[in-house]
């Protein structure tokens, strides 16, 4: 009998079962793969591994989020590489997305234009995203749904943030809008694959505050970890091992039964008994797996987000290291056609490559026919 069953090897079920651990709580996680790691995961060929989803850790460096993460769960400070930020190659110029505060304000300028309207719409950027990452490392959630997260945003923001909570109801599109720039084709293409990339949405629909912070996450560190994701996660699991959990591969859960203080969670490989569970999948996932009042209380959400359903296409490619040696931006995010809807290879984000190698590479790959299969 576990204190609590975590279903789903991700970073999100480690996190928790990592943290549950790290409080006294007896924790085992269940994963369907051979390994765990999810979307921010790797597998191996060879000698050689590869990371199958996220390259970057966002917010690891000390007092981030990720890096009070490991700070509570007794893991010393993430080693590896801060990004410098990565090049946006946009149909008829590039843009380079620094890290450095200094450097970005006078390249977006340069490279996205230079008039009041331009200074006052990123002015607001700025303010929103200073304000909300130092809300969001204090544990604030947006949107805000309940009085619980209305008292704790309060909190997290302080009284000087307090004018911005007018924004709360805006989006991107509305602050573009506010200040004339709806037309600009440059600064909208480049916004959408952002904010599609880190918020998983569009400009009409992103509340502006989370799309602010989504095209800024650089600012906030993007490490690669040393190893890749394999390095970080041979770290973790070691550590949460070391701290008594139980990290079962392997093991599909099929059925979760049972009431509060009490569940029976059915595995491909037996049943795990488990005072509570705490589903780290999918939601439809969980919905399907769990006891009937958990269908129920996410029959809404899934309804709302039926069409927003996605996934990914991984690619890897190999190029002559000669061409990647020495360049200073190794990441690279590409826009093909401002006209085009956003997706099938219209945004594509790569990780450590040189970006024509890569993308001719990924134009012969990925011809129509093998999107519309
Ligand atoms: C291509 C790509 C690139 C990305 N790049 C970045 C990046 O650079 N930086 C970043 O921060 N984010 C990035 N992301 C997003 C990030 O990877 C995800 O947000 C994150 O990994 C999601 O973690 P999760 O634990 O919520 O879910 P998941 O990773 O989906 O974990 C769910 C886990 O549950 C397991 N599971 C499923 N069904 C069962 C079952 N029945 N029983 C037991 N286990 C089950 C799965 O095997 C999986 O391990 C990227 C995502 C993709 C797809």
């Amino acid at each position: 009998m576990y204190d609590a069953a975590i279903i789903g090897g991700g970073i999100a079920g480690m996190a928790v079962a990592a943290r549950l651990q790290a409080s006294g709580l007896t924790t085992v996680i269940l994963e369907a793969h051979g390994q765990p790691g999810g979307c921010a995961g790797f597998f191996q060929r060879r000698s050689f591994s590869f990371d199958v989803g996220a390259t970057t850790l966002v917010d690891f460096g000390p007092g981030g989020v990720g890096g009070e993460f490991l700070e509570s769960v007794g893991m010393l400070p993430l080693e590896g590489e801060v990004l410098p930020g990565y090049v946006a190659w946009l149909p008829d110029r590039t843009v380079t997305l620094h890290r450095d505060p200094t450097s970005w304000s006078r390249e977006r300028l340069k490279a996205l234009g230079d008039t009041p309207a331009h200074r006052s719409f990123w002015q607001l950027l700025d303010r929103l995203a200073d304000v909300f990452w130092q809300a969001s490392r204090k544990g604030v959630r947006l949107p805000i749904q309940s009085v619980a997260d209305a008292i704790r945003a309060t909190q997290a923001v302080g009284l000087g943030g307090l004018p911005l909570v007018r924004y709360l109801s805006w989006t991107m599109t509305d602050a573009l809008r506010a200040h004339g720039l709806e037309q600009d084709q440059a600064l909208v293409g480049l916004l959408a694959m952002l904010v599609e990339d880190t918020v998983h949405s569009t400009l009409d629909e992103a509340p502006l505050i989370n799309a602010a912070l989504g095209i800024t996450i650089r600012g906030a560190g993007l490490t690669r970890a040393r190893g890749g994701m394999r390095g970080f996660w041979h770290g973790l699991t070691t550590h949460y091992r070391q701290l008594g959990g139980t990290l079962r591969v392997g093991c599909p859960v099929e059925r979760i039964e049972g009431q509060e203080g009490g569940f029976q969670v059915m595995t491909r490989r037996g049943v795990i008994a488990a005072g509570q569970v705490i589903a780290a999948v999918p939601a439809p996932l969980a919905a399907r797996l769990g006891p009937e009042p958990v269908a129920e209380a996410l029959a809404p959400y899934l309804r709302r987000d039926a069409t927003a359903m996605g996934g990914a296409t991984v690619v890897f490619l190999g190029v002559p290291e000669g061409e990647v040696a020495g360049q200073a931006f190794t990441h690279h995010q590409l826009l093909h056609d401002y006209a085009q809807p956003l997706g099938d290879g219209n945004n594509m984000f790569d990780g450590p490559a040189k970006r024509l190698a890569v993308n001719a590479a990924v134009d012969r790959i990925f011809e129509p026919t093998v999107f519309s299969r």
